[in-house]
């Protein structure tokens, strides 16, 4: 049998460390590995698998597209590319979408639009707020957007344009505006930085104080967008609206695929000022088409409230038995449980072995962000996969 693990350590760039397991196959939350165990997926390719793997609604739209027409370049019009920016325009605030490949590159997207902005209407203003433990993805860029030292250190000096002030403090905002602000770009809710809920009222008085100095409030709704939290977008919970917004992540179930939507007013691209040769590629934007019409059509939303909740209540259940569970909080299917110590590799390790995937997002925390299509069911066998786990690890179980 073929060791694939050593092949990779041999072959490719050693950037990631990776579980010790080679994927094969995927249906629905579960996937099965090159020696055909099977796995229930909380990971959900980094809150990518929407639809979780391989959904037929999904594999319909890509095989008819593929066998129709894979690619041409933006010179021309192409159908899916126009159907996904209807779709996004009509159940979003914003007016205009322009579609790329990732999350980074709708991240730096958002960037220059509001750079332009700046440029024509606010005396050439350039700078970019964002959050410390944020995150908007890995082009240099946006590495200075992304307010966490490990990413940034190995790459100094970074683009300039960028001030990281604390999140979930307003006052921090207000303080670091300059005549050279151009915009504000915030996560609703931080998931790579930890799962990080800002207090009521934060996200209101942000959009409040960008109204008020004429600023762009960009959201980066990559990882929360299009249901994860039981809403289509995170901005509809805190009763606001953003001029930019982005997404990728979960857009088209797993087809590479990113999206920056703009209101009319902050939609200043002329024509040649941004573009992309393989952005709203018919494929990605047929997959994209029939994963937002599913989760439309189906209220993959209201679903996720649900399952949410479930999981949510399951994850409180183990919190009040492990005393070594300091906290578990998240919205709809992003959540994270915290451990008091630094358990979160040995939890994630016995998790695996108990034929549970998970993502460990720091030394003392997990994240969960499995399929949106997920049954209560399948969120028990995980929360007693997760259970058994915190018993094996020595000494975290409560005297009874
Ligand atoms: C994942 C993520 C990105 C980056 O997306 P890539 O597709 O990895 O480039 C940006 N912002 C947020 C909030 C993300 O979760």
């Amino acid at each position: 049998m073929t060791n694939w693990q050593e092949l990779e350590a041999k072959y490719y760039m050693q950037v990631v460390r990776r579980t010790p397991l080679t994927l094969i196959r995927g249906r629905g939350v579960r996937v099965w590995d090159d020696k055909g165990r099977e796995y229930l997926d909380f990971v959900g390719g980094w809150a990518v698998n929407s639809l979780g793997h391989c959904h037929p609604a999904v594999i319909q739209a890509v095989t008819e597209q593929v066998k129709t027409l894979i690619h041409t370049s933006n010179q021309f019009y192409t159908i899916p590319q126009v159907q996904l920016a209807e779709l996004l325009v009509q159940h979003s605030c914003l007016d205009r979408v322009f579609l790329c490949n990732s999350g980074t590159e709708a991240s730096e997207g958002a960037v220059k639009l509001a750079r332009r902005y700046g440029k024509l209407h606010l005396s050439g203003a350039y700078e970019v707020i964002t959050a410390t433990n944020s995150f908007h993805g890995r082009t240099l860029a946006m590495v200075a957007a992304t307010g966490q030292a490990k990413f940034q250190e190995p790459y100094t000096p970074l683009p300039v344009g960028f001030v990281n002030v604390a999140f979930n403090d307003i006052e921090a905002i207000k303080a670091a505006t300059t005549p050279q602000t151009c915009a504000v770009m915030l996560e609703p809710l931080q998931g790579e930085g930890g799962v990080n809920i800002p207090s009521q009222g934060y996200l209101a008085a942000v959009r409040d104080w960008c109204h008020q100095k004429g600023l762009l409030l960009i959201l980066d709704e990559i990882q929360t967008g299009l249901g994860r939290l039981g809403t289509l977008f995170a901005y509809q919970q805190h009763g606001i609206e953003p001029d930019i917004m982005t997404l990728a992540k979960g857009l088209a179930s797993g087809i590479p695929i990113g999206a920056v939507l703009a209101k009319e007013a902050a939609s200043v691209f002329a024509a040649g000022d941004h573009g992309s040769t393989f952005g709203g590629n018919p494929v990605a934007c047929a997959a994209g088409y029939a994963t937002f019409k599913y989760i439309l059509e189906n209220d993959v939303a209201g679903q996720v409230r649900m399952t949410g909740e479930h999981l949510m209540r399951g994850l409180q259940e183990l919190k009040q038995k492990f005393p070594s569970v300091s906290d578990v909080r998240g919205r709809g299917l992003l959540t994270a449980i915290e451990f008091k110590s630094d358990i979160a590799a040995a939890v994630g390790a016995a998790c695996f072995d108990g034929g549970l995937l998970v993502n460990v997002l720091k030394a003392n925390a997990i994240r969960f962000m499995p399929p949106l299509i997920i049954s209560t069911g399948e969120i028990d066998e995980a929360l007693g996969i997760l259970e058994r786990a915190l018993t094996s690890i020595p000494g975290q179980v409560a005297d009874e």
